[in-house]
């Protein structure tokens, strides 16, 4: 008999309700994907094996975007394939090219769009053993909230010399009184309350629930002071009136409590971006939860990831009401296309922040755990191995397997 495809729903109160064998979209992606996708499938199904005895699993499912949707239908992100993601509500993906100053437009974006997954959420946290260029990488731990959907990852853009370009430029040198040089290419930057106070919730929520001092918001307000400046202000205002209770902001704390946090309470507070990439390198150990525009945080969490040993171990996850699409932070890497050679280790920890989403995480902590413990032992890939003492350089498959038979 054939068995019915289970889909992952959520109740009235948003809750998710997971069943025991779920079907779960994938997306292979292009370049080192379709390596690091198999190398993860591997390292999920073994932990959820492992964890639970049978009793649940999940159904994978494959579904087209990329250079591979494109050579089977022509269309780089098939409707079939966001229908299908909307029906089971969580997806897995693999990275996918965007070619550079032309040809189509992002696919990740797009999808991040079409679901509204209004929250990129990439934790940043140093394991032991792995190199970093940091004297103090433990103190590093961080999660960065960004918002997926505005700014100028909008795709709001006109070539140079294009009608729409001439007649924006012609539209702001009139009505604006300002001059914009008449070739310039114009690009838009969308930031609004709806898109900054519903980030900056869900970055809140999750320090409450993760006790987590602080809630730092990353903006260049002192220069865009109507799209970022603007981000903070409604940052700032939403702690107030819903977390106004639980929250305190920078300024209060040193004025009311001489600087030591009162119990319960999250620290709001707010630093330019620019300083902010000092910020991470030099004191790092005074953030834990960063809510950011969407370029902000793109830029901030690559440069996060290095600080523990870079892209090949940066998982990242984007999160909307109702659909979530788990992902590495790195990109292709075509390079290395084919090669079984890339980390794995990205899409395997953002697989482990699927389980967790599902509610697996006796499955997610085996993942994280035996990753670790594989690394202690270093049994790693090329970019690990290449500044680790003594290490053994293995292939992406097989750091896979050395992982599920550490679990
Ligand atoms: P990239 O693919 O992230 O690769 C840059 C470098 O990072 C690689 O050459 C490699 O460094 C290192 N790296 C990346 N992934 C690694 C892994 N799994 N293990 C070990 N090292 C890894 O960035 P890119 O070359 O700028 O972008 C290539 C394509 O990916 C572009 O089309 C871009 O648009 C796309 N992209 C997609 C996504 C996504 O799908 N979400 C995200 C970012 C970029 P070494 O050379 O030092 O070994």
């Amino acid at each position: 008999m054939t068995k019915i495809k289970e889909s992952i729903r959520y109740s009235d109160q948003r809750q998710i309700i997971t069943p025991d064998d779920p079907v779960i979209p994938f997306i292979e992606g292009d370049g080192t994907g379709p390596d690091i996708w198999c190398a993860a499938r591997i390292v999920l199904d073994a932990a959820v094996e492992k964890a639970y005895s049978g009793q649940k699993n999940i159904q994978w499912t494959e579904v087209l975007a990329g250079e591979k949707a494109f050579k089977q239908t022509g269309n780089w992100l098939p409707d079939d394939t966001l229908e299908t993601i909307k029906t089971f509500r969580v997806a897995i993906k693999g990275p996918l090219t965007t070619p550079v100053g032309k040809g189509i437009r992002s696919i990740n974006v797009a999808l991040r769009q079409e679901l509204d997954l209004y929250t990129c959420m990439r934790p940043v946290q140093y394991i032991t053993g792995v190199p970093s260029p940091m004297q103090r990488p433990e103190d590093v731990d961080m999660i960065v909230f960004r918002e997926n959907t505005e700014d100028v990852y909008m795709g709001l853009e006109w070539e140079s010399g294009s009608a729409m370009a001439t007649r924006i430029i012609e539209m702001v040198n009139t009505l604006g009184g300002r001059q914009i040089r008449a070739e310039a290419g114009i690009g838009i930057k969308p930031i609004s309350p709806f898109g900054s106070r519903r980030l900056v919730k869900r970055a809140i929520e999750y320090a409450l629930e993760h006790d987590k001092q602080s809630v730092t918001l990353v903006h260049k307000g002192n220069i865009m002071k109507f799209t970022e400046g603007a981000f903070r202000n409604w940052g700032y205002e939403l702690a107030k009136e819903e977390f106004g209770d639980v929250t305190i902001t920078e300024e209060a704390l040193w004025k009311q409590y001489d600087g030591k946090a009162p119990e319960g309470k999250v620290i709001i507070k707010d630093r330019i971006a620019d300083a902010m990439f000092q910020q991470i390198l030099l004191r790092p150990a005074e953030y834990d939860v960063l809510a950011t525009p969407n370029l902000n945080g793109d830029y901030l969490s690559d440069a996060l990831a290095a600080t523990v040993g870079g892209l090949g171990m940066a998982p990242g996850a984007n999160i909307g009401d109702g659909y979530a699409v788990f992902e590495a932070t790195h990109g292709t890497a075509p390079k290395y296309a084919g090669q079984d050679k890339v980390n794995p280790g990205s899409l395997i920890l953002s697989g482990a922040m699927m389980l967790d989403y599902l509610g697996w995480q006796e499955a997610a902590e085996l993942v994280r755990q035996s990753l670790v413990k594989t690394v202690e032992q270093k049994t790693v890939t090329y970019d690990l191995a290449r500044q680790m003492e003594e290490a053994t350089q293995v292939k992406c498959s097989e750091f896979a397997y050395a992982i599920a038979g550490n679990m």
